[in-house]
């Protein structure tokens, strides 16, 4: 079987442990290749290759990084197929949503970035004679730790950033979905990164704990669960690390009388069976106007009869893949098992006969949608990430406002109406960082991203963010002899 390496200052590099893990094809439930774990030997490296990359990346003029990496959007695109099926093997995602988004997206956060760069620039005020102007600087070695849902997107979108702004990164991607990052390295050195200025370490909490506590170490960014935010945080403390926190969500989608139907059961869809729901800005609780509700239950059933292929996710025409792991599908079930008992009523889900059998090797399974859902229920608070929808229904735009603002998370939010001034006006009013009205899920290269309260501190994508890896230099000039009493 395959056996991969760290990826450190340009190359792979042995670990002295000998230690891997194994990486499994959610759809079959096989094996399909190792992994060696990064040791000390290994994250020194890693941190002494970043040190070097810095050096040499954030001394080169922004117009040439840019050029680089551009070579790497190039490559990238070039090799979307190939990275494609990476990525479906890894996450058990269609191929179908895999070709068209995971990649590109990821190549184009990192083109936005490349573009922004040879504009970033300080400013200059003068101050009678003397003045003072500002550099805006990269920050020095950041660490990226990625989730498994969008393993090559996600790093694209830490890598693009990071390093147009002069930085140099260590990625850890998540154990379950680990290929990707490592070809995204290949591509960077490829494309003339200069060695050490990206670097992949492999395994499981222990090295995200390791790069979240290393002292010269400027940043992190971290996608992940809330839990394992606050763990991040706390340890990023003890060196006072810059934190960019891309956390969960338990977003409100709200559906009005006068909404165009189709289009929010489109919306509603997209964003509770994209990615067979691994997808952290879903609108898993689905507030349907009373009046419409028997409506839009009609219409939603009979689409996820008619439109939803469940199977084999390489093959083009599936559009509903295999959940991550056993595990996670044993967390998702009960989490169907929990509503049913707290009085929810299932419309459809894994025991509904129309719908393909499970695959008994890969950990499918099919849109669960539940009705009759309370604002107390289990469902409708916790953050399930797999494909169940919980549907509420509402009667004031007061009353749900307030129902959908309810929670510690404040990731998404959507809304559907026809009434201009009622979709701005309930959308000035959501806790969320991420909405949309008449739309759900697009997240453009330009338009920043990130959570309110609990579901994340800072942004990813658009000029935002490049706040977020600079840090400003202020320089005073004195013109004159200084004034002293000593
Ligand atoms: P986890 O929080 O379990 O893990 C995220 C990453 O952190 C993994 O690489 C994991 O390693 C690593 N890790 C685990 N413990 C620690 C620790 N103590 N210190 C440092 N690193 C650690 O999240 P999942 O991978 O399960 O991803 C699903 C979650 O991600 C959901 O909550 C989802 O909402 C969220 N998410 C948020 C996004 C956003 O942009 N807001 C986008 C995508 C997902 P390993 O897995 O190898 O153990």
């Amino acid at each position: 079987m395959q056996r991969y390496k760290n990826f450190v200052n340009g190359t792979y590099l042995d670990n002295h442990t000998k230690e891997y893990f194994a990486v499994v094809n959610p759809a079959t439930g096989k094996q399909i290749y190792e992994v060696e774990i990064a040791d000390k030997t290994v994250l020194n490296a890693a941190r002494e290759s970043a040190a070097a990359g810095f050096k040499v990346w954030s001394a080169m003029d922004a117009v040439t990084r840019s050029r680089i990496l551009m070579a790497a959007v190039s490559l990238l695109r070039k090799k979307n197929h190939e990275l494609a099926q990476i990525e479906v093997m890894d996450t058990g995602k269609p191929f179908q949503e895999a070709v068209a988004v995971d990649v590109v997206t990821g190549a184009d956060v990192i083109e936005f970035f490349a573009w922004a760069a040879p504009g970033i620039s300080g400013s200059q005020q003068d101050l009678g004679q003397d003045f003072y102007y500002t550099r805006r600087e990269p920050l020095g070695i950041c660490a990226g730790i990625g989730a498994w849902n969008y393993p090559l997107q996600i790093a694209c979108w830490k890598a693009g950033p990071a390093l147009a702004c002069g930085n140099s990164m260590i990625f850890k991607p998540s154990e379950e979905t680990p290929l990707g990052a490592l070809k995204l390295a290949e591509i960077f050195t490829q494309a003339g990164v200069p060695d050490g200025v990206f670097n992949v370490v492999q395994g499981a909490a222990a090295v995200g704990q390791w790069l979240t506590a290393c002292p010269g170490i400027e940043k992190i960014s971290f996608t992940g669960e809330v839990g394992t935010g606050k763990k991040v945080m706390t340890s990023a403390a003890s060196t006072l690390k810059d934190v960019t926190m891309e956390l969960g969500g338990k977003s409100a989608l709200i559906i009005f009388e006068d909404a165009d139907l189709d289009n929010a059961v489109s919306a509603a869809m997209l964003g509770n069976f994209y990615t067979q729901g691994e997808v952290c800005t879903n609108c898993t609780r689905v507030f349907v106007h009373t009046s419409i509700q028997e409506q839009f239950l009609k219409t939603l059933l009979d689409r996820i009869r008619a439109n939803i292929k469940m199977g084999d996710p390489m093959d083009p025409d599936t559009n509903f893949g295999a959940l991550i792991s056993s595990e996670h599908r044993e967390k998702v079930l009960s989490y169907i098992q929990t509503a049913k008992a707290e009085g929810a009523t299932q419309l459809c889900g894994h025991t509904m006969p129309d719908l393909p059998n499970q695959n008994q090797e890969g950990f499918f399974l099919p849109p669960t949608v539940f009705t009759h859902c309370t604002d107390e229920m289990t469902l409708v608070k916790e953050e399930v990430f797999g494909p169940v929808m919980a549907v509420l229904d509402f009667d004031r735009e007061a009353e749900v406002i307030q129902r959908a603002n309810a929670t510690h998370f404040g990731l998404a939010a959507g809304v559907f109406t026809t009434d201009i001034q009622r979709a701005h006006r309930v959308i000035h009013q959501l806790e969320a960082g991420i909405c949309w009205i008449n739309a759900y899920g697009n997240s453009p290269a330009q338009m920043p991203v990130g959570g309110y309260k609990q579901s994340g501190i800072g942004r990813e994508n658009g000029r935002e963010t490049i706040r977020h890896y600079t840090q400003v230099k202020s320089i005073y000039m004195g013109m004159g002899p200084l004034d002293s009493p000593f």
